[in-house]
């Protein structure tokens, strides 16, 4: 159903569109693509000069005004404190996950709980990412409104990656922000994939390299697509590693060339903003041409391609080390490779290519505009969703396993590590003690065997569970993992129907390097861990028995005699003392004993009682 919407800036009646728009979402620049006669193409400003949207939000001081883009942009030296960038970097990250790297941003990022998300401080006023972000989606909804002359609702964005749950769910809490409604996040390496057709159907499948280099990260993503489905298979990089490193590396070659004092040039803003543009438009330059002259306030600077390659080979080699890497992670040789796709403005640059084409042993994919081939392919599949396009699967898998916490703070993992997305699993609990009411069920990531080791994602309580003796409710748990990687998890009595549910939005996300600690740590504590739960599952067990023991003795007094009591209550009483030390053995041969001593007298007990019941009844 069309909706009429009125674009107020413009005072018209614009007719709400079908259309579903693709967004990149980047660390430097943004776009927003479109299907156009079946040709997914890139929208440019008003201008017809660009299709990227610098990724800078500017608040100027004098009007309420807020200013996304190129604008911004030309703010930056002027005016640092009051215009934000990078602000993906900050996405769903606290301010412990950005510990150390606060002197990479020219503006004040808010310290005042080192646990909740980061705000940003501009003057008196406090921003989130997700605010910051939503401001240059709204800039890109109104470039395409503009050059469509309809109201845009809907959208697809893409991540990285190696985005987590929370960082996904403040993008896609931007998208709402920005009164879009996004319909799916992708990956850019899918997205990129996805431009150029690479989304066979076959039942071979084929195995893509996606080597992503931008202005200030790198990302190489393995990916394997079987009959249309997508699957993540492992991804590496470089979050401080990009074009913007090979400009610092050339400007540095200037200043010793020309025997300048790097210290003058650091406090001499105009002059550093003048070599910095100065040595972006030589790299550029350099992709055509063999040598690059000028002269810059007195400052010989000139380059040829062979010296700017020398310059820059070591950064460039250590986007190789990451590839190597993420062929091993993933379990695979450089020939399982069948395709390689380049993303990202620096892969213009000649020996990036050559050095990728090298490594892989075979041309890779670069007839599109690198910095485009993620919002076109963002736009493909926003067309897929629309109907108008064969259907394709985009599938991703969960990198750390997900579960709850169960008696004695044990992790019981539901969706393992490396499971495929969307994923659903579910397993049913009970209680432990008699009448019970509520039930807390408490959602955790991670690979250790107790939960605190691992990194709490949100709780919640299953209340009004109808009163019944432990053991018998059965409560069922479900996790549900949507085609975004976000989790929802239910809970259910089954005997009485009551049911409970969360979205789990965690309060923070974990950093690539978190996530690699988190597993190397299960590793390293897989032995301990395994004694402790050992121990905590027989402790468990033990108290399990020791409940029965005394329910037991409570209401079968009558068919026992004093010294099968007495004898009982001794064992009980050793189990009991038992629990209370290391010795997970010792429990075990102490829950054997009181078991194989019980048994023939829980089966007296019972002919007794049906015995009982029986007397009188004439047959
Ligand atoms: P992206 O983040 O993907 O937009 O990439 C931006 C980076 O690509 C910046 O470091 C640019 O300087 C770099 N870049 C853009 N065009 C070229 C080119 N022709 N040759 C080399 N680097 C380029």
């Amino acid at each position: 159903m069309p909706r009429i919407a009125i674009n107020i800036k413009e005072g018209k009646v614009a007719k709400e569109s079908d259309l579903i728009v693709g967004i990149d979402l980047g660390t430097t620049n943004s776009l927003v693509a479109y299907i156009k006669d079946g040709e997914a193409v890139a929208v440019k400003g008003a201008d017809g000069k660009s299709t990227l949207v610098p990724s800078v939000v500017h608040f100027p001081p004098d009007s309420e005004e807020i200013l996304v883009g190129d604008e911004a942009r030309e703010k930056l030296l002027t005016d640092p404190a009051n215009t934000v960038y990078s602000v993906k970097r900050l996405m769903g990250k606290s301010y412990r996950d950005l510990a150390g790297f606060e002197h990479y941003f020219g503006y004040k990022i808010i310290d005042e709980d080192t646990e909740s998300l980061v705000k940003v401080r501009v003057r008196n006023k406090f921003y989130t990412p997700i605010e910051l972000s939503a401001q240059i989606l709204k800039a890109l909804k109104v470039r395409i409104e503009q050059t469509l002359g309809q109201a845009i609702s809907r959208a697809v964005i893409t991540v990285p990656a190696y985005f987590n749950d929370a960082q996904r769910q403040a993008t896609r809490d931007a998208g709402k922000l920005a009164g879009l409604d996004v319909l799916r996040i992708v990956n850019e390496p899918t997205a990129a994939s996805l431009a150029y057709g690479l989304d066979n159907r076959s039942e071979e499948g084929q195995t893509i390299a996606v080597y992503d280099l931008g202005g200030g990260t790198f990302d190489i993503s393995i990916l394997r697509i079987e009959e249309g489905i997508f699957e993540v298979l492992s991804t590496n990089g470089d979050t401080f590693l990009g074009g913007d490193d090979f400009d610092r590396a050339l400007i540095d070659h200037w200043i010793e060339q020309n025997g300048a004092d790097p210290q003058v040039l650091r406090q001499n803003k105009e002059l550093s903003q003048a070599i910095r543009l100065l040595a972006e438009e030589a790299k550029k330059n350099l992709s055509q041409r063999g040598s690059f002259s000028r002269q810059l306030d007195g400052m010989a600077c000139s380059i040829d391609r062979t010296g700017f390659e020398r310059l820059i080979r070591p950064l460039v080699s250590r986007t190789i080390d990451s590839c190597r890497q993420a062929l091993r992670d993933a379990g695979l040789t450089k020939d399982d490779i069948q395709h390689v796709v380049l993303v990202g403005g620096s892969t213009r640059v000649p020996l990036v290519k050559a050095e990728v084409e090298a490594f892989f042993g075979r041309k890779p994919y670069d007839k599109l505009d690198p910095d485009e081939v993620v919002a076109l392919g963002a736009a493909i599949q926003a067309d897929v969703l629309a109907g108008n396009q064969k259907d394709v699967l985009l599938l991703d898998i969960t990198p750390l396993s997900l579960g709850i916490e169960t008696v004695g703070g044990l992790m019981d993992v539901i969706i393992p590590r490396n499971s495929k997305v969307p994923s659903k699993a579910g397993r049913q609990y009970t209680t432990s003690v008699d009448g019970q009411r509520n039930l807390k069920i408490a959602v955790f990531q991670g690979e250790r065997d107790l939960v605190e080791n691992n990194r709490k994602l949100g709780e919640f309580i299953l209340r009004d569970i109808p009163p019944m003796p432990a053991g018998l409710p059965k409560i069922e748990i479900q996790f549900i993992i949507n085609a975004d990687g976000i989790l929802k998890v239910k809970a259910k009595e089954l005997r009485s129907g009551v049911e409970q549910a969360i979205d789990i939005k965690p309060s923070y996300g974990l950093s690539e390097e978190d996530m690699a600690r988190m597993l190397l740590d299960s590793i390293e504590h897989a032995e301990e861990d395994m004694v402790v739960r050992a121990l905590l599952e027989a402790r468990n067990e033990a108290n399990n028995i020791l409940l029965a023991a005394d329910k037991f003795l409570r209401q079968q007094a009558g068919a026992l005699s004093e010294e099968e009591r007495q004898r009982t209550q001794a064992l009980a009483d050793q189990l009991r003392k038992l629990t209370e030390g290391d010795d997970k053995d010792a429990i075990n041969r102490a829950i054997e004993e009181i078991n194989e001593y019980t048994r023939p007298l829980a089966q007296k007990a019972m002919d007794q009682t049906i015995a009982e019941a029986v007397k009188g009844k004439k047959i």
